[in-house]
């Protein structure tokens, strides 16, 4: 009798669950939100065994691009979920999903010893009434941990406004801001007198990304703009290499001690010229022909001009940028530690450690390919579950021989993650 209620209680409990989900869905974005976007400026402090938030300032302004019917985030691939409540009644409003550089720095060797802290921030549209908000975070075991609990008034809370600045470029239109997925490039390290470059790298970039599976079928539905911002010096700060560049982001190779790390350390910053034009996610483009790059989900993404790869760089830091997606290639530089836990199944929608393969592509497999699946060359085009992914080459399994995810190869993602990357482009669409 026992299993039986409890299974009764759960089936009640989804229920209610999902009466509230659609409850909050159904009713309008207009009703609890205005079309303006507020920023959440935050920093997250801490090292491998402890962390913490400190709220810093709240800025606002432009219009809402993201989604306006998917208020709830139907997904949780990131480490960090940001919730925000009706202050009045605590109904569930918003969330968001997403990851950060201080997720990775976490699992270092160097966390091990040092406290870091790193520069966060969450857009999210302007609500018409008090709200609290709260972020949690979520361990590679995927047990989560309240961070920090906090208010907003929109009548009473200080909040700065967005100043713009820079000259912004339109490189590809598909249609109206709310209706598309929001692509915004941010320039690094071109002084004025890489201006020719500058545009022409724009306009390079903006055709990988439209020239790739699934964005050029689905033209209408992204837009590609970059910010026209000039640096004082040319190039960008490579530590190992003994270069140090003043850069409009400030952006540098070997964050975290991964010397092909590219990211950008002045988030806050960063944010605030990007507000200059209406954008989902951000891609830094940096002037350096070392070759390098970096993809955080629902954060921000980095590439270099210059790498001779550079058209599957764009494209595979957008999978981790917009999908969610995680790297499918194995024995790597990076320097995370047990990164998935192999009895535990990973969120990320592209790898399994077979756990629970029912909730990955398992529905999608033919019914005569073996499980796991051997990596010869007749399973060729054959979606599959190929052990190795995720930087161990044993216990995790990805679906593909080799997919943009896991080799240096433009325009080759496997079906599992082109269906991820439209599913991630509607989510901005609607
Ligand atoms: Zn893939």
């Amino acid at each position: 009798m026992r299993p039986y209620f409890v299974k009764m209680k759960r089936i009640i409990f989804l229920l209610a669950v999902l009466a509230i989900w659609g409850n909050i869905t159904a009713q309008s974005f207009d009703k609890y939100f205005e079309n303006k976007t507020l920023r959440i400026n935050y920093l997250h402090i801490g090292n491998s065994s402890t962390e913490m938030i400190e709220v810093s300032s709240f800025s606002a302004g432009g219009i809402w691009s993201g989604t306006r019917s998917f208020l709830i985030d139907p997904h949780r691939y990131g480490d960090m979920l940001l919730e925000v409540y009706d202050a009045a009644t605590n109904a569930l409003l918003y969330s968001r999903s997403y990851s950060t550089l201080f997720c990775e720095y976490r699992a270092t060797e160097r966390a091990l010893t040092e406290t870091g802290s790193f520069e966060e921030c969450i857009n999210i549209p302007m609500p018409k009434s008090p709200i609290k908000f709260t972020f949690k975070v979520f361990d590679r075991r995927n047990v989560s941990k309240l961070l920090y609990v906090g208010k907003y008034d929109p009548a009473k809370t200080v909040t700065n406004h967005f100043v713009n600045e820079y000259e912004v470029l339109e490189l590809h239109k598909g249609g109206k801001s709310e209706n598309c997925i929001d692509i915004l490039f941010l320039p690094d390290g071109y002084a004025k007198e890489d201006a020719e470059k500058l545009e022409s790298d724009m306009k390079r970039f903006a055709s990988y990304v439209m020239n790739c599976s699934p964005y050029k079928e689905n033209k209408t539905k992204v837009n590609i703009r970059a910010i026209k911002g000039f640096s004082e010096e040319s190039g960008i700060t490579d530590p190992n290499g003994g270069i140090k560049r003043n850069t409009l982001l400030n952006s540098s190779y070997n964050v975290i001690d991964v010397d092909r790390y590219l990211m950008c350390l002045n988030v806050w910053k960063m944010y605030d010229i990007a507000d200059d034009a209406p954008f989902d996610v951000i891609i830094i483009i940096a002037n350096s022909d070392k070759y390098g790059g970096g993809g955080i989900y629902n954060f921000y993404a980095t590439v270099c001009n210059g790498a001779p790869q550079a058209d599957y760089v764009i494209v595979h830091e957008m999978g981790h940028l917009i999908g969610g997606l995680a790297d499918e290639y194995y024995n790597s530089e990076v320097s995370v530690m047990d990164y998935y836990p192999t009895d535990v199944e990973p969120v990320e929608p592209n790898v399994t450690t077979l756990v629970d393969f029912d909730s990955k592509w398992k529905s999608l497999l033919s019914s005569d390919v073996p499980v796991p699946t051997p990596a010869s060359e007749d399973h060729k085009g054959v979606l599959g579950v190929y052990e190795g992914a995720g930087y161990v080459a044993k216990g995790v399994y990805r679906p593909w021989l080799n997919c943009t995810m896991k080799v240096i190869a433009y325009n080759q993602f496997c079906p599992v993650c082109t269906n991820v990357l439209i599913e991630a482009i509607n989510y901005y669409t609607k």
